[in-house]
């Protein structure tokens, strides 16, 4: 018999047999969470990548306040607002040079979902026909039906695997097999001719923060070029300042074909997303022929209010202030994260921009690893909100973070390998 539970709500990701209690949180600001019980929490992953300023930045909160009492929604086929045609303009400033379209969506799935329909019309448009799509190994795109289709199969899919569309994977670029991997793009775009290439430009964020060299990402964008392969750069974890700069690709001096952007679109305060394109894949749907409209909606498209926060979000990064902020965050991350590198304990320990990453040494391993969930407990008691992917540790703050916290973040982290690392793990003791 099921126990009766108390609440109705089914959360994400979330196994209520074994977690039901939910912390119940009743305000943010910075880097912190207050909890209904008085507790005050540091949110070491910027509630799940997406806050970027730190909660309820002032600038970011007013802007949506007043938007509110203006225009709060309005029917996106047809019409158009101030907000966003102001926040498709900045995009098109501060994004790689080359693109030239925005299209607005609501969330990082359905930003991918765009980037594919967009990819596939551009084929079907100009009277060829591409519909492979190449992914790479480890990636994540999101949870809807085409965006779990590009991403890793496994055990976060596996019930739905049989509807998932066929791609072809490319092996992720671990240290020193780089070469396997450009050449492997590069004989799949020879010999399947595929419609596109889709990744996570410089890290791979569900996929276990896994990092890779910005040449990589040139040599696979050169490749596609060669090959006329649609290259589509997944940013909507790596955006907004994550990687150390406003985008991951501005590193490679890549231009993809196709970009999304969402999480920290907004600052992390309303659902948005973007996605952007070059404009021959706009014009290959540019025609008084109506069956050549790019058929996609959504019924908040572009809504107001989120589009004045990420409005008020571009405007921060204008500042260079933001950016100096950006650089300190990475400096002391990389101080806090250096000595861990020596640490028999750990191994991978990485860091790229303001995100670090290292993985306990355990002998079961894997999102499902049974030290995930000890973990989180062991860190919820310390009130950090961290929440391991597997035996992955990562630290993802929003920027406003201060190197107090992040000393309370590392000792923890410390602390925990302590109480929970035994040698045997490791399988030699
Ligand atoms: C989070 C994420 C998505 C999905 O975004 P949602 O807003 O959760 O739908 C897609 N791609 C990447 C790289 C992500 O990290």
């Amino acid at each position: 018999m099921m126990p009766k539970r108390q609440s109705p709500i089914w959360h994400p990701f979330t196994q209520h047999a074994l977690q039901d209690q939910m912390t119940r949180i009743v305000r943010g600001d910075g880097a912190y969470l207050h909890t209904a019980d008085g507790r005050r929490i540091i949110d070491a992953i910027s509630s799940w990548w997406v806050v970027t300023h730190g909660h309820c930045h002032p600038h970011i909160v007013s802007a949506i306040q007043e938007q509110a009492g203006k225009l709060n929604q309005i029917i996106f086929a047809g019409y158009t607002h101030e907000p966003a045609e102001e926040v498709a303009a900045l995009l098109l400033k501060l994004a790689p040079r080359g693109l030239d379209y925005v299209f607005f969506s609501d969330s990082g799935s359905a930003s991918v979902e765009v980037a594919l329909k967009m990819a596939l019309g551009y084929w079907h448009n100009i009277g060829r026909q591409r519909i492979r799509i190449v992914v790479m190994q480890h990636s994540y795109h999101g949870d809807t039906i085409g965006a779990m289709s590009v991403g890793a199969r496994g055990v976060l899919n596996a019930a739905y695997g049989p509807l998932l569309f066929d791609v072809t994977s490319i092996p992720f670029p671990a240290k020193g097999l780089e070469q396997a991997t450009l050449d492997a793009l590069e004989s799949a775009c020879r010999n399947e001719i595929p419609a596109a290439f889709i990744v996570e430009p410089l890290i791979l964020g569900a996929g276990g923060m896994l990092m890779y060299p910005t040449w990589v990402l040139r040599e696979m964008k050169r490749i596609c070029e060669a090959s006329d392969v649609l290259f589509i750069a997944d940013e909507v974890m790596t955006g907004w300042g994550r990687t150390g700069t406003l985008f991951a690709c501005e590193q490679a001096d890549v231009t993809p074909d196709i970009v999304c952007y969402s999480k920290g679109l907004t600052g992390g305060a309303l659902p948005l997303a973007v996605t952007l394109c070059r404009a021959d894949i706009f014009d290959a749907h540019y025609s008084k022929d109506r069956t050549r409209t790019f058929f996609h909606s959504s019924s908040y498209t572009a809504n107001p209010v989120a589009c004045a926060a990420a409005k008020a979000n571009l405007s921060l990064w204008r500042n260079q202030e933001t950016y100096a902020r950006l650089a300190s965050v990475a400096a002391m991350q990389e101080k806090q994260i250096e000595p861990f590198r020596a640490d028999a304990r750990f191994r991978n320990v990485r860091r790229m921009g303001t995100i670090t990453a290292l993985e306990l040494k355990v002998r079961d391993e894997g999102y499902l690893a049974n030290i995930g969930p000890k973990l989180q407990a062991f860190f919820n008691d310390r009130r950090l909100l961290l929440r391991p992917l597997g035996n992955t540790i990562y630290v993802m703050p929003p920027y406003s973070v201060t190197a107090a916290d992040l000393n309370e973040i590392y000792a923890a982290i410390n602390d925990a390998a302590d109480a929970l690392w035994r040698p045997e793990w490791t399988g030699h003791t």
